[in-house]
């Protein structure tokens, strides 16, 4: 395997940095090949992992993604430009939503702070293209979701309590259908209808 991957997901286990797994990864990653995804915009880059494994799927994948914390920031750029893919990825250090761009995507990845995901996807809906998907992560939080008597603590709690409401949002959204998946640590899709 590629040996800037691996040292990856060694330094994400190390510092306790929360990249997608391997499983979520696949599925993604067969969504954005299948649909013949070209145009990426992630929210929450971390050091890169993610946005590195989609852009290895194809030559012709265009990913912008950000990223708020300016130790990540720095890592993600260090990692990409060793992967050499510095074409292909295009990081800004900003907070999310704070972030605007007019550029149109095939394909929006929201992966940062779990609290906030109705505001990332009310505020990047506009810059998703007709056809497009708009993939949220970590919906399962760890399998806290719907399995309250695992909480220990009440931050976690509350962290649940948003997800739970974000997923609620999804299954009563006039504009978009949103399919629910268990892979990973669950991965929801949404289209328009
Ligand atoms: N997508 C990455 C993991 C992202 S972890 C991967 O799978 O490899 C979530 C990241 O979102 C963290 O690094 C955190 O700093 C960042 N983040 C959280 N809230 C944010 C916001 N409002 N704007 C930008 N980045 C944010
Ligand atoms: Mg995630």
């Amino acid at each position: 395997m590629d040996e800037l991957i691996n040292e990856m997901r060694n330094y994400a286990k190390e510092y306790h940095i929360p990249i997608m797994d391997q499983d979520g990864l696949n599925f993604m990653s067969d969504y954005i090949v299948k649909n013949n995804i070209k145009t990426i915009l992630e929210l929450g880059s971390a050091i890169g992992y993610s946005a590195i494994m989609m852009a290895k799927l194809n030559p012709e994948i265009k990913i912008v993604t950000v990223e708020r914390d300016i130790n990540r920031y720095r890592q993600a750029i260090e990692n990409i430009k060793n992967a050499h893919l510095e074409d292909q990825i295009t990081i800004y250090l900003a907070d999310a939503l704070e972030f605007d761009t007019p550029l149109m995507f095939d394909m929006i990845f929201i992966d940062a702070a779990k609290a906030q995901y109705i505001k990332f996807f009310e505020r990047f809906k506009g810059n998703l293209n007709k056809e497009g998907a708009i993939i949220s992560d970590n919906l399962n939080f760890h399998g806290l979701v719907n399995n309250h008597d695992l909480i220990r603590n009440r931050n976690t709690k509350q962290l649940v309590q948003k997800i739970e409401k974000y997923i609620s949002f999804l299954e009563n959204n006039d504009e978009f259908k949103t399919t629910f998946n268990a892979r990973g640590d669950g991965v929801a899709i949404s289209i328009r209808k």
